[in-house]
């Protein structure tokens, strides 16, 4: 299910610049500049939905228009709605025309307004690569001329914020499409300072909806709610119902990235009527995608499908191939859920190869989740389970990826802080050399300038390394963030393997006192039931609250690890034989007394646990934790083996070294039943009591 992003063409309330301007009382002249620009943009606005008309319109203007300024941004607006509307050819002949424009130097924002046009092209092409490439090049020439004057204002000469803004949103887009949500904030981040700065409340709120959206899939979710309830308010003050139908859509997508599907659906659905009202036939469309993607979602394909065929020859019409491509993704899984498979297969492969060209991995590896969910929903099982292995080997790629790039960035913005200091220092140096020059004739003042400079010197060098210092430290607080951060699992937010050895390995000491501490590996009972028969997603939220669950069981000071799939170990404090037994016996009934809530429906889930404290008695053999949670892992599968839903205690193994303790491994079971290996058991709750 793949749900389109609201914001994608400009909106804006500049009606108001120019009432502003009246009510204000400016002379006509003062404001006839940002008037037109106003209009402008509302043509570029309105040109979104109805293309032909707002290009009619500014071609009347053009042709009373002398060449300057004013005739470079109608071509540039006339460009972007040409782009927009999926007309690459006359796009491309604008964007030449621009470029030509740019050559006699009196206006070199034509060069960047070529680039953006392309860009923008691009974008609807469905090619994001490309398009960014274009959006870097045209942000580079814009960005110059918009650097703040000394009360904080943009030049109004020099800067083409509208340009920029979109050509900024254009590289947020591109970095979200792969997934790299730091790099995607910092540019609509920029775009808001601007939209700011401009005093542009429409693109402001948009902004806004872009940054809850980024926020939202950072799991960031009470930030992206906040960022949404201003984008909304900005809208309502603007007062301009598409502007309001795409806050609206932002605040829907932050709903279902939140887990809401209920607000998310009532969120998109207001947000269509408000586009009808409005009259953007387009957008309308655009949000007809996104309820076919929430009926997919809430399992009424016979709606999603409805949805889908009546937005599709509005996309059409637009050659929005992205747009399109959402949908047949969307129709593709309704499908499937209609049991019309092989027709929905044909629809997902299609937009697979796409993704594939294009690049997107993000978005093929979503597409790769949700194809295996549907087939997984109507039992064809093994189709499923060959995209779920695709799935999870392209995220874990992309996981690699983040992360590398992440300190790549750091490492850049290192060596930047570097260079300038390095750069002021040689600028420093200079002054104080011009310094000594001037008073050179004075050589009684010489020794005394001398030792200023010495003691100047002295100064700058004790900041310098003060500096250095400083960056160092915070370069490794980052270090240290992103060390936890890649030491915690995705999932749950439970501390993964990684995480384990570091603490393994701080605590080992010389290696020679062994392990010390209580082991419980918890294993999920027949999890494979709650994904083959929920869904994956639902596994997933069982895993969350089994997670959760567990963390309130144990004390404070016990670490819980996700150790697999749907194994989880718990590290505790040497504990004495009964505390061992009834910390088992909690967790048991904390995964199992009360059913988990999916969807509404409640599941019940009960997991087996193998526990051992160690060293263990009565010898106290020392030995290596790798070893101590094989012996739990013995346990666990002895409880897997009696029936599930239970707890396998090692109480004691008679072995006086290491030796006799690995045969014992070796053959678990049958020490068991020669009585060298004691073991204890705790029922599960609601099972019946056994005793070992
Ligand atoms: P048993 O009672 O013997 O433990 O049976 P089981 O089905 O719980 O155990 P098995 O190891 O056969 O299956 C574990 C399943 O967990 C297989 C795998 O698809 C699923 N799984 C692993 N990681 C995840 C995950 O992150 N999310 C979801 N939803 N499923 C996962
Ligand atoms: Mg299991
Ligand atoms: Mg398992």
């Amino acid at each position: 299910m793949r749900r389109l992003c609201a914001g994608s063409a400009m909106t804006s309330g500049l009606r108001r610049l120019a009432l502003a301007c009246a009510a204000l009382l400016l002379p006509h002249a003062a404001c006839a500049a940002d008037a037109l620009e106003a209009r402008i943009d509302r043509l570029l606005r309105d040109g979104f939905d109805h293309p032909a008309a707002a290009i009619a319109q500014l071609r009347q203007l053009r042709a009373a228009t002398p060449p300057g300024a004013a005739a470079r941004l109608l071509l540039q607006t006339e460009g972007l709605i040409q782009a927009q509307a999926g007309r690459e050819a006359e796009a491309h002949a604008l964007a030449d025309e621009l470029r030509e424009m740019s050559r006699d130097g009196a206006l070199p924002l034509a060069a960047a307004d070529a680039s953006l046009v392309r860009a923008v092209a691009a974008q609807t092409a469905g090619q994001l690569a490309v398009a960014a490439t274009h959006a870097e090049s045209a942000a580079a020439i814009y960005q110059p001329g918009c650097s703040r004057t000394a009360d904080g204002t943009l030049p109004a000469q020099t800067c083409d914020y509208r340009a920029l803004w979109r050509a900024l949103q254009l590289l947020e887009r591109r970095a979200m499409s792969l997934g790299r949500f730091p790099l995607a904030q910092q540019h609509a981040q920029t775009a808001l300072d601007l939209a700011d700065a401009a005093g542009d409340i429409a693109r402001k709120a948009l902004s806004l909806g872009s940054l809850a959206f980024i926020a939202a899939n950072a799991g960031q979710h009470e930030d992206a709610q906040r960022s949404v309830a201003q984008a909304k308010r900005m809208a309502a003050q603007v007062g301009d119902a598409a502007l309001m139908a795409r806050a609206k859509s932002y605040e829907a997508l932050v709903a279902d990235l939140r887990g809401d599907a209920d607000a998310g659906l009532r969120a998109t659905e207001e947000a269509y009527e408000l586009a009808r009202q409005a009259g953007a036939r387009r957008l309308q469309a655009q949000l007809l995608v996104n309820l076919s993607d929430s009926y997919v979602r809430r399992h009424r394909p016979a709606d999603a499908l409805r949805a889908a065929n009546e937005a599709l020859p509005t996309v059409r019409e637009f050659n929005d191939r992205r747009t399109e491509r959402t949908l047949v993704n969307n129709a593709g899984l309704a499908k499937i859920g209609l049991r019309r498979i092989a027709e929905g297969r044909k629809d997902m492969a299609r937009v697979l190869e796409f993704e594939v060209r294009s690049g997107a991995q993000a978005e093929q590896a979503t597409t790769l989740r949700e194809f295996g969910q549907a087939l997984a929903a109507v039992g064809e099982m093994r189709d499923a389970l060959e995209l779920y292995h695709r799935e999870r080997a392209l995220s874990a790629q992309l996981m690699q990826r983040n992360q590398d790039l992440a300190l790549k960035e750091m490492q850049a913005r290192y060596d930047a802080e570097a260079e300038q200091r390095r750069i002021e220092l040689v600028r420093s140096d200079n002054a104080l050399k011009t310094a000594a020059l001037a008073n050179r004739d004075l050589t009684q003042r010489i020794w005394l300038v001398l030792a200023a400079l010495m003691t100047l010197s002295v100064v700058f060098a004790v900041l310098l390394v003060r500096r250095v210092r400083e960056t160092h430290r915070r370069l490794e607080a980052s270090h240290a963030l992103l060390r936890v951060a890649s030491e915690r699992d995705a999932l749950t937010d439970l501390a993964n393997r990684r995480h384990f050895h570091a603490v393994m390995q701080a605590t080992a000491g010389d290696g020679k006192r062994g392990f010390a501490g209580s082991l419980l590996l918890v294993d999920i009972d027949h999890f494979k039931h709650i994904n083959d028969g929920h869904g994956h997603a639902a596994g997933d939220v069982v895993l969350i609250e089994v997670a959760r669950r567990l963390n309130a069981a144990v004390r404070d000071e016990d670490l819980v690890v996700r150790w697999g799939g749907e194994e989880f170990l718990i590290v505790a404090e040497a504990l004495g034989t009964e505390q061992a037994d009834q910390l088992a016996a909690r967790v048991l009934a904390s995964i199992g007394s009360t059913p988990v809530l999916v969807e509404n429906q409640a599941l019940w889930v009960t997991a087996s646990i193998g526990y051992a404290s160690f060293p263990l008695p009565p010898h106290r053999v020392a030995l290596q934790w790798e070893q101590a949670v094989n012996l739990a892992d013995m346990a666990l599968y002895t409880a897997k083996s009696q029936g599930r839903n239970r707890a396998v205690g090692l109480v004691s193994a008679s072995a006086s070294d290491a030796q006799s303790l690995r045969a014992i491994e070796g053959d678990f079971e049958r020490a068991w039943h020669e009585g060298r290996v004691t073991l204890r058991q705790t029922p599960g709750p609601g099972a019946p009591d056994a005793t070992a």
